[in-house]
């Protein structure tokens, strides 16, 4: 149980069960069905209850479950094949794993076996930004920030962390998206001059972050790739969360105009019907690892599945042709719509956000100042529990509710969402006596 008190689920019995899902709904063993308001982990991208994806993985299982030592399937390399086609410019060797967690510190391995193969052994050192999420395992725990990792010291060593190009909340006062963006690219290339150029691998990053703020401003993505080409260290771009139609694209960085040297995909990639995730490499990268010496050194035991290819093959054709990453992109613009609306009733959302359907509300106690909530408050917890007695689920973190409903989502379905948030954040603010007339 994720998130969770681990003694209380053991010794108490654990939260609602549920027992079947279709589209963005979810019905508990009593009977109550909800919406799935994140769905999942901002990952049933094309919604619950795919009969196709499932039949696909049964027909694979019946033929063949798994696979000899060194050789392939045919599921897998039809998969591999398809991701090289709709990913962007010249990735194109793909490393299949079981998640997200996996792709990151696949992507994380390759980036210094890279260096170390073409006579650069002393690059060693990672980039990431605070605020991004690149997993909860071994390496990928100690890049990005989202939380307190102190149970888990040592830290990794060769972590360097950057500041997250956050319009709302610029680290490093840039007053707008452009001025911040700018600001916090050159604050990467400070970093690298500083480390030692010849010390830095890659640079990791989510194109657009869930958590960390959204769609930075034009210059960032560009300016990072100029400055990673001329150091000579590579960009990974975490696309976990914003693959595969989440962001109204198949993928975040087609908005961005830019193309990484590895991405690295989860969630979306099979809709969490099954344990999927890739790193996708470009030619050039991969080319690295040619040759019998060379050879990249990972065995995982479930990697290359041939019934999750099948599954995840099924997932993309299902997002390909019933038109879900355009719907993602439509319905995300509503549903931006909707809540800037709410914004107008609700003085405690500070500012709202989305590309797609990733989307965000950052909480405020003040909008002039951006202050934030006391944690004292339980503002998080309080609040999704007003949201279940709407019929949503949704977990909300400390200081922003994060939407990230399955691409199928329908117009209404959006409208019985906002009358959800509505009603909830309503009941808060009455609760906490913030009235709309007192800002
Ligand atoms: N990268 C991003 C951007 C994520 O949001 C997550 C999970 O939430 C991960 C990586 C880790 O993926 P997983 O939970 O599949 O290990």
């Amino acid at each position: 149980m994720h998130n969770r008190d681990w003694v209380q689920t053991g010794e108490e019995g654990g939260p609602a069960i549920f027992v079947e899902g279709n589209g963005i709904r979810v019905t508990d063993s009593e009977g109550k069905t909800w919406i799935d308001v994140n769905g999942g982990y901002a990952a049933v991208n094309v919604g619950y209850g795919r009969t196709e994806i499932a039949e696909a993985t049964l027909k694979q299982m019946n033929r063949l479950v798994y696979f000899p030592q060194g050789t392939a399937t045919e599921p897998t390399i039809r998969f591999v094949e398809k991701l090289a086609q709709i990913t962007p410019g010249s990735l194109e060797r793909t490393w299949p794993v079981t998640g997200g967690s996996e792709a990151n510190e696949t992507a994380l391995k390759i980036v210094r076996a890279y260096h170390r193969r073409r006579g650069e052994p002393g690059r060693y050192k990672i980039i990431s930004r605070r605020g991004d999420n690149h997993g909860s395992l071994g390496t990928t725990l100690w890049v990005g920030y989202t939380g307190d990792r102190s149970d888990y010291e040592p830290a990794y060593p060769g972590m360097i962390y950057a500041p997250m190009p956050n319009p709302y909340h610029c680290e490093l006062g840039g007053e707008t998206a452009s001025d911040c963006a700018i600001r916090c690219a050159q604050a990467i290339e400070d970093l690298i001059q500083f480390h030692g150029p010849k010390t830095v691998a890659a640079v990791i990053g989510e194109p657009i972050s869930y958590h960390g703020g959204g769609k930075p401003g034009e210059e960032y993505w560009a300016t990072v790739r100029q400055i990673c080409d001329r150091y000579g260290v590579l960009m990974i771009a975490d696309e976990i969360v914003s693959g595969f139609g989440r962001t109204g694209k198949m993928f975040a960085m087609e908005h961005l105009g830019v193309v990484p040297d590895i991405m690295t995909m989860g969630k979306g990639i099979i809709s969490s019907y099954l344990p999927l995730g890739a790193t996708i490499a470009t030619k050039e990268v991969a080319d690295a690892f040619a040759g019998e010496e060379n050879v990249f050194a990972q065995t995982l035991t479930f990697g290359g599945h041939p019934v999750t290819a099948a599954a995840g093959l099924k997932n993309i054709e299902i997002l390909e042709t019933e038109g879900l990453v355009d719907n993602s992109a439509r319905m995300g613009a509503y549903f931006l719509e909707q809540l800037n609306g709410l914004k107008e009733d609700h003085p405690m959302i500070g500012h709202v956000r989305g590309t797609g359907l990733l989307l965000s509300i950052e909480l405020v106690r003040d909008r002039k100042t951006r202050e934030r909530f006391a944690p004292e408050l339980r503002l998080g917890e309080r609040l999704s529990e007003k949201f279940r007695l709407q019929g949503l689920l949704l977990r909300v973190p400390l200081h922003a509710i994060n939407l990230g409903p399955p691409l199928c989502i329908t117009a209404g379905e959006v409208d019985e969402i906002v009358a959800g948030l509505d009603s909830g954040l309503g009941e808060i603010e009455r609760e906490l006596s913030i009235s709309a007339h007192s800002h």
